[in-house]
């Protein structure tokens, strides 16, 4: 009880920590709370969100990222999220041009503090990215692969109604 207890103060000071650092770095912004993410539900909710910054700051790390993109981009390659394929190039010209979000596949609560590989990590476009770490009671975060079946199956006739309404 009491080292469960000990554990999870450590992973929560941790956390804290991990936040600040980002904050400090300009690597981290703030994500405002979302309306679903009200923490009535007491401490769960609140180390929920602490676990998904910690994630967000660690992901943030420059170098990594600049890695993962070069090797997404590599043979001339669009950038493209690796879940729904959208590409932030075409959707907002110059703006968007190689801009991508950084994921990691295994949630770094799981894993711990490892080095990471770039297959550890997955291109996201900011929604999809969103749904992997979207922390459900009792559920723990999706991998893209899972993510990418559940649009699939729960979207109807989303790409079938691509393909019919294109002509
Ligand atoms: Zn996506
Ligand atoms: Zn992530």
């Amino acid at each position: 009880m009491i080292r469960a207890f000990i554990d999870r103060e450590q992973e929560m000071l941790d956390a804290a920590d991990a936040i600040e650092e980002g904050i400090a770095s300009g690597q981290l912004q703030l994500i405002p709370p979302q309306p679903d993410e009200d923490d009535d539900t007491g401490v769960t909710a609140v180390e929920g969100r602490l676990l998904v910054r910690r994630a967000l700051a660690r992901e943030r790390d420059p170098k990594l990222r600049r890695l993962k993109i070069k090797q997404a981009r590599q043979g001339g390659r669009p950038l493209r999220c690796e879940v729904c394929d959208f590409d932030f190039a075409q959707a907002y010209g110059p703006l968007g041009e190689g801009y991508i979000e950084v994921h990691h596949v295994t949630p770094l609560h799981a894993s711990g503090t490892r080095s990471t590989r770039l297959d550890d990590l997955a291109c996201l476009c900011a929604n999809c990215h969103r749904m992997c770490h979207k922390n459900r009671p009792g559920e723990s975060w999706r991998t893209p692969d899972a993510l990418r079946a559940l649009m699939h199956t729960s979207a109807p006739g989303s790409a079938q109604a691509a393909s019919t309404t294109a002509s």
